[in-house]
């Protein structure tokens, strides 16, 4: 089945096809779900789908000899047609299978640190980078000798653009920036790096986990070398993610992992590997994970994203503004331009006590550093309590939030 046809935004529709969003917290208290960055739910269609691969479809892929194999390698390879479509990639090559964004992330930098990075290199990220888009740099950093650079953040929490060209010499090797940030809601305005990263010819690795489900992301358009994300964080299963690279950079790079599936031939001398996108996808892959992400994606492109994105800045700004109004409450990134999370603290109360408060009443939020220590660190916290926003989220879930914090604040601060 392709890519279907865009239908008109309606929110309670949209929250029936979800049977999690029925629970009640302890058998009491309506769910009310906010911790969408950390994880998505998925509507009934997706949940289906893996029921139905494992029931009638359930057979390794590619080596088979026999109808089910052929079958579930079918589907397998046109959950990768789907992904491309999803992303306008150029080719189906171009799609690699991986657990999610933090595999994808290790799966380049390691790939690229064999052969393409030497001693005194640099690569350069962003002080809003999610920890997968730091330590892998830092790994192989340590590994070749090369540098990591950092384009600072200001307190609004976006990049500070003119510091980047002062930190590109011609040691740059490869820039990886984070598109939307977990922890601010940051978009980034990665089209214009890339364009100014490509007129120095250096390749940009996008870490688009945050993007995929609340802004349109089109590679070709973007031009970027390569784009990561996670199926969880766009109503997929976990333990699927997807690297897209441009076919040049995945031809040059050497295997991620060895093992079955990513070989021609091999010999004690000598081992041939096989084409892309196999190359890259070593051993037996999540298999209903990407039949599962493809549905899921299928379900996503019903929706018009601009109404998608519309709809999440609504339920951020509603958000934004009722928690401006409560006491000793600072919001923590206020980018002119950004998406489907709040970040905040409040005066005197811990956000772990916040969260464990917020979720006495059914309100599920992460506090925590969100896994973005430097950003942290930028804004001397340790941590902050975060609200992030799906398309099932609704204005009333925002004011059941908001009352409940105002319950928390209250019984802490007394
Ligand atoms: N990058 C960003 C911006 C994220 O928000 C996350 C997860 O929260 C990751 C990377 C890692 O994703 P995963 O845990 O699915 O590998």
């Amino acid at each position: 089945m392709g890519i279907e046809q865009q239908v008109g935004f309606d929110v309670e529709r949209v929250r029936r096809e979800f049977p999690i969003l029925e629970t009640k917290v302890r058998g009491t208290k309506r769910l009310v779900y906010l911790d969408n960055a950390a994880t998505t739910q998925r509507p009934k269609r997706v949940i289906d789908t893996l029921k139905e691969f494992y029931e009638k479809y359930n057979s390794n892929v590619h080596r088979g000899a026999h109808w089910l194999s052929d079958l579930a390698t079918k589907m397998y390879e046109d959950a990768r047609k789907t992904v491309k479509e999803f992303l306008n990639a150029h080719s189906h090559r171009e799609i690699v299978f991986v657990r999610g964004t933090t595999e994808g992330i290790n799966l380049i930098a390691t790939s690229f640190s064999r052969g393409l990075l030497k001693e005194g290199d640099e690569i350069i990220v962003t002080e809003m980078e999610h920890h997968s888009n730091i330590v892998p740099w830092q790994l192989v950093a340590q590994q070749t000798g090369a540098v990591l650079k950092v384009i600072p953040i200001n307190d609004k929490g976006e990049l500070i653009l003119y510091e980047l060209e002062n930190l590109i010499t011609d040691r740059t090797k490869l820039i990886s920036i984070v598109h939307v940030s977990n922890s601010l809601g940051t978009i980034n305005p990665v089209k214009e790096i890339i364009s100014l990263a490509h007129q120095k010819g250096i390749p940009v690795v996008v870490d688009g986990a945050q993007a995929v489900a609340h802004i349109s992301v089109d590679v070709q358009d973007l031009d970027c070398d390569f784009y990561v994300f996670s199926g969880h964080k766009i109503y997929g299963p976990t333990g699927i993610g997807v690297v897209y690279g441009k076919e040049e950079w995945l031809e040059k790079m050497p295997p991620y992992q060895g093992g079955g599936d990513m070989i021609k031939e091999v010999t004690f001398e000598k081992t041939t590997y096989n084409e892309l996108p196999y190359k890259f996808e070593a051993g037996t892959p999540n298999i209903a994970g990407a039949i599962g992400l493809a549905e899921a994606l299928k379900w996503f492109k019903q929706f018009d994203i601009n109404e998608v994105h519309s709809h999440e800045n609504e339920l951020v700004q509603y958000a934004t503004e009722l928690l401006k109004e409560i006491d000793g409450v600072r919001i923590i990134g206020e980018a002119d331009n950004k998406t489907a999370v709040v970040s905040f603290i409040a005066d005197g109360v811990h956000p772990h006590d916040i969260g464990t408060g917020l979720d006495m009443e059914g309100v599920a939020i992460r506090t925590g550093h969100h896994c973005t220590q430097p950003i942290m660190c930028h804004f001397g916290i340790m941590a902050t309590a975060r609200a992030s926003f799906a398309i099932y989220n609704t204005r009333e879930e925002v004011e059941i939030f908001v009352d409940a914090l105002k319950k928390v604040l209250k019984f802490f601060r007394r």
